[in-house]
Order: structure tokens, then C-alpha cells, then sequence
């Protein structure tokens, strides 16, 4: 393909991506957490649909960080912002606790994952599908005792404990306060990819929260009422929610076949190693419980076992 051939192509993607990127809000609708001074009777109350996470809600006059929709400009009210060059939106309530303390499941429900992610130390999700809502507890202890995904949980099971600020996805370095960000959506984990705006484990979005899915979790934690059917989940198009994961997914499996094609053709040594590998690390990466990662993966490994086999050949034929 000829430079300017695929200048002219970069340039068209470039404007289509830009065409289709949603307009991104100055603002969001926010509220500090609602009804939370009687969490602990919440908690007690065996009979209510949820329940707070931790044993009270508390907060130290050293943590101001961060409120449902609220932005990550830094601001007075504001005391652990962090600037960002892009911005951010909050899609969870931030309490404040110390480390160890213990972290109980809202409701009954399935772990559909427990394990390290990102800036959260420990993460934790759990599907509710007698209410159709995820909840996600982030920044817990990576080091101390947790239950493991895929486990089945009863509301008010211990499920784990606040981290340390050197493991709760801060450093010795960047110590972060030590406490739980908690998210609520409408909707099962499955029902979200792992890239893109839409992704399932997201804290920071730049859309409003609640145009997400993510719902305001302490007005959820107090309400008795749940919607007939359950918490009902934003409308949008397939390709509004799935298309960022889609298209990286695409790009990888579409480049995978080109590398093949062409290290098979041109006998090159090394490089039908690389396509299998690129498609069972999209598959992975990617690995979202939608079926077609999975077929990913199948196929990523069928490539790569034709690249091993180019590549022992002609490493007898060359040795
Ligand atoms: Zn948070």
C-alpha cells in the first residue's frame, strides 16, 4: 500500500472515530451519599433487601473523596482528587475505613470476580440477579483473607477486608487513603465489556454515571422498594456498549491472519509465532464471558500451532 494510500485511510478512520465518539458532559448530576447515618441498623436488619457494606458508615475529617457523579477537578470539598488531563466522572461512593476493616456482601448473589485490578488493589463483583444489579467493592486487601470468585454469597457474608494505602492500588510511594469504592448497576457483569466507556469495572467514567447503568449506591442500599422485574439497565444500541471492545478485538484477530498470511508466504523464520500469539492474547485480554473470545482463543492457539511448526522447519532447514 502506497504512503499516501494509507495516510488517506488513517485520516477517514480518524474522522468515522471522531464522528461516532459521544459528546462528553462538563458536568454530571452529583449528591453526596443519602440516609447512611442509621447504616448500621441497615445492616442489622435482616429483613431489608440490602445491606450497607461495612459495619457503620463513618468518615474521617482527613477523607473527602469522592461522592456519587461528582468530577475529578479538584476542588475545596474535594480532598483526595487526582488531576487527570482528561475529565472524569465518579460512578461509585467513596467510605471512608481503616485498613482491615471487614467488607460484607449488599445482597445474595454470585462472585463473578475476585482478584487485582489496576488502581483498585483487590476488586470484588457480585451478581445479584434476583434484583438484575452488580456491586463492586474496590481498593480491598490484597493480603489479607478474601473469598474467592465464583462463590455463591448470602447478604452480609464477610467477603473481605479494606487494604493498606501500599496495596489498595496505592504504592509506598502514591499512598492512597484507605477505603471502599462502591458501585452499583443495573444489570449482571456479563451484560458489560472489559474496554471501552461501557466497561464493567469501571469507577471513573467520562459519561454521567447513571447514563451508564451505575446507580447512586446509597440510595440504593436504603430503599425497600425494588422495581418489579428489577433495577432496569440503560437502552442503548449493541454497537453503542459493545463497539470499542469490538473493534480492538477485530483489529487484533484481522491483523493476526495478515502476519500469518505473510510469514507464511514470505518463509520468514519468527513471524508465524506472532499472529497465534496476538489472537490468544486478544482472546485473553479481551476475555469477557462473551462466547467469541473464547472462539478467540481456539483459533489464537490453532495459528500459533502452525507458526511453531514454520518455525521448527525452518530451523531444520536452516540448522
Ligand atoms: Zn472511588
Amino acid at each position: 500500500m502506497s504512503s499516501r494510500r494509507l495516510l488517506a485511510s488513517l485520516g477517514a478512520l480518524a474522522l468515522l472515530l471522531a464522528a461516532c465518539s459521544p459528546q462528553y458532559p462538563e458536568s454530571c448530576p452529583s449528591s453526596k451519599p443519602i440516609g447512611l447515618a442509621n447504616a448500621h441498623e441497615i445492616a442489622d436488619d435482616d429483613n431489608l433487601p440490602f445491606r450497607f457494606p461495612l459495619g457503620e458508615f463513618a468518615n474521617d475529617s482527613t477523607f473527602l473523596c469522592c461522592w456519587f457523579g461528582v468530577s475529578n477537578e479538584c476542588t475545596p470539598e474535594i480532598k483526595d482528587c487526582y488531576e487527570y488531563p482528561v475529565l472524569l466522572f465518579h460512578a461509585a461512593e467513596d467510605y471512608w475505613g481503616p485498613a482491615g476493616t471487614p467488607v460484607y456482601a449488599m445482597a445474595d448473589g454470585h462472585m463473578s470476580f475476585s482478584g487485582t485490578a489496576g488502581g483498585y488493589g483487590w476488586l470484588i463483583l457480585i451478581d445479584h440477579p434476583q434484583t438484575n444489579l452488580y456491586s463492586l467493592y474496590g481498593h480491598l486487601s490484597p493480603s489479607r483473607w478474601r473469598l474467592e470468585s465464583g462463590t455463591e454469597v448470602k447478604r452480609g457474608d464477610l467477603i473481605a477486608y479494606l487494604g493498606d494505602s501500599d496495596e489498595n492500588g496505592g504504592s509506598k510511594e502514591h499512598p492512597v487513603q484507605t477505603h471502599l469504592h462502591f458501585g452499583i448497576r443495573a444489570g449482571q457483569t456479563a451484560d458489560y465489556p472489559l474496554k471501552g466507556e461501557w466497561r464493567f469495572m469501571a469507577g471513573w467514567v467520562r459519561l454521567c454515571p447513571q447514563d451508564l447503568g451505575w446507580l447512586q449506591p446509597s440510595l440504593v442500599i436504603t430503599s425497600q422498594e425494588i422495581p418489579a422485574g428489577g433495577y432496569p439497565q440503560p437502552r442503548v444500541a449493541f454497537w453503542t456498549r459493545w463497539g470499542f471492545e469490538l473493534l480492538i478485538t477485530s483489529i487484533l484477530a484481522v491483523g493476526a491472519v495478515g502476519l500469518l498470511i505473510n510469514g507464511v508466504r514470505k518463509k520468514h523464520r519468527f513471524l508465524p509465532l506472532f499472529p497465534g500469539i496476538c489472537a490468544v492474547a486478544a482472546g485473553i485480554v479481551l476475555h469477557n464471558r462473551m462466547k467469541f473470545t473464547y472462539a478467540l482463543i481456539v483459533v489464537g492457539i490453532f495459528i500459533l500451532a502452525i507458526g511453531i511448526y514454520c518455525f521448527i522447519r525452518r530451523s531444520v532447514q536452516r540448522g
